[in-house]
């Protein structure tokens, strides 16, 4: 494809999806200064003084586009779209992405592994034993799955010096006010090497709220111990802030801390959750249901959403979407006649309209919906949009119920393999779409017409990703 030049795409932009603001000229010109900020930040895009439109060298923008939208894995397009906007916007952590100098390839180090730190001072946002506490406990994670370990003082120099500033700090790394930029740590080394600055411009917090001490400090100190950026979303390295309860190594920050100073001591080998890949071809799922016309895959901490004509299947954490609902769901159904969407785990569901929670959950699938006591936990469950009957599927065996009447309908359980004939005895996820029901089990996926009762057509579980796309 012929490349345009820079000020062409600009016109280009297209501001106005996802969530944006009306593409005005100043909502534009706003968002050219943050591209032009974001790529010199992150990308190591040199600054000359002026502005990208302006450049000669428009290749090297398009270049540094391209660069972090494969590290985000969005559509590497070269162009700031509507994506690209967005993942610019959320709030990160100051290392770039990119090594700033040539230097700093290879693996920078300690060359021990009994290290100290000090916390200079305090943030007023949190009482003294919360900071404290936060930072111990970001310091724990790394020493629990290696040979490192972390000791506190409280004077002189340590190799790990933790402080609380704002703006201009004299690092040549300025903070950037509330938002944008959390914090920065340098690479381990000599006098600054190590030291991690938390932007006081942040309010922080010991919970969910904007933004959680624990959980940064937690990826400051990776890069405090030589970490890079990882581009796995489940990953603590992973640069834009997201906050889950369970803060937590993924096995990709284990692998790499290891790499750099070897495994635990620890007797049992510590281990940490892999971040599903869409385009595995092994990839299995917990759970699948349509809302507002839309598919939404879960698999452990994380959804998969496919949005109608739109080429990119979007990854996240379950908890950015709906903060209240656990990991590791087992089923959930939407009743497009009211907008709802039911989460499945244990004996427990929770409902939602879009992204807002509804109140009054998780509730108790006995009392709701009259299983009897012996039904622990639901395999899948799928709404018949035309019948308002829903189909919940417990092991071999399935319930049918009446949205409209909200009671069990009779005569149930019933075989699965009598009634669904062709999809085997178990399923892990199903949904509607287009009066067909599509069941997965394992890796597979059944397209089943409910009238004739036959299976259509048999395809890969993750097919729904466009995975050739990629
Ligand atoms: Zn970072
Ligand atoms: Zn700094």
């Amino acid at each position: 494809m012929p490349r345009l030049p820079l000020l062409l795409l600009l016109l280009l932009w297209d501001v106005g999806s996802l969530g944006f603001p009306a593409g005005t000229s100043e909502t534009q010109e706003r968002d050219v200064e943050m591209v032009q900020k974001y790529l010199e930040n992150y990308y190591n895009l040199k600054n000359d003084g002026k502005k990208i439109v302006k450049q000669k060298n428009q290749s090297l923008v398009v270049e540094k586009l391209k660069e972090m939208q494969k590290f985000f894995g969005l559509k590497v397009t070269g162009m700031p779209d509507a994506d690209t906007l967005n993942v610019m916007q959320q709030a990160r952590c100051g290392v770039p992405d990119v090594a700033e100098y040539v230097l700093m390839e290879g693996n920078p180090r300690w060359d021990r592994t009994h290290l100290t730190y000090r916390i200079e001072n305090y943030t007023p946002d949190l009482p003294r034993a919360e900071v404290d506490d936060a930072i111990e406990k970001a310091f724990k994670l790394w020493s629990d799955v290696s040979p490192l370990t972390f000791t506190k003082v409280f004077e002189g120099q340590a190799d790990i010096m933790i402080s609380f500033v704002r703006g201009d700090h004299r690092d040549n790394s300025p903070f950037d006010g509330p938002g944008g930029t959390l914090a920065h740590a340098f690479q381990p080394g000599p006098y600054i090497g190590g030291d991690a600055h938390f932007d006081e411009d942040e309010r922080w917090t010991n919970d969910f709220k904007d933004f959680n001490l624990y959980r940064v400090a937690a990826h400051e100190f990776g890069h405090s111990l030589g970490l890079a950026h990882s581009t796995d979303i489940g990953a603590l390295m992973y640069p834009n802030y997201q906050y889950s309860d369970d803060v937590q190594l993924s096995q990709d920050d284990i692998d790499g801390i290891q790499a750099l100073y070897g495994p635990s001591s620890n007797p049992v080998p510590p281990t940490g959750p892999q971040t599903p890949q869409p385009c595995d071809s092994k990839l299995t799922f917990d759970a699948i249901t349509t809302i507002r016309g839309e598919l939404m895959f879960f698999k452990d901490r994380f959804y998969m959403r496919v949005i109608p004509r739109y080429p990119q299947v979007e990854q996240n954490f379950i908890s950015l979407f709906w903060p209240n609902l656990p990991t590791g769901l087992q089923a959930a159904y939407e009743v497009t006649e009211r907008d709802e969407v039911r989460f499945f785990k244990g004996d427990k569901y929770w409902a939602a309209q879009g992204q807002d929670m509804l109140y009054g959950y998780p509730r108790d699938i006995h009392r709701s919906f009259g299983f009897p006591r012996a039904v622990r936990s639901i395999d899948a469950a799928v709404s018949d949009e035309q019948t308002g009957k829903t189909y919940f599927f417990v092991a071999n065996q399935y319930w049918r119920y009446d949205e409209y009447k909200q009671s069990m309908d009779p005569g149930y359980p019933k075989m699965i393999a009598a009634d669904f004939p062709g999809i085997g005895n178990k399923v892990d996820a199903v949904f509607q779409k287009d009066g067909f029901f599509y069941f997965f089990h394992g890796t597979r996926q059944y397209k089943f017409d409910p009238t004739t009762k036959r299976i259509l057509s048999l395809d890969k579980a993750n097919s729904w990703f466009n995975c050739r796309n990629y």
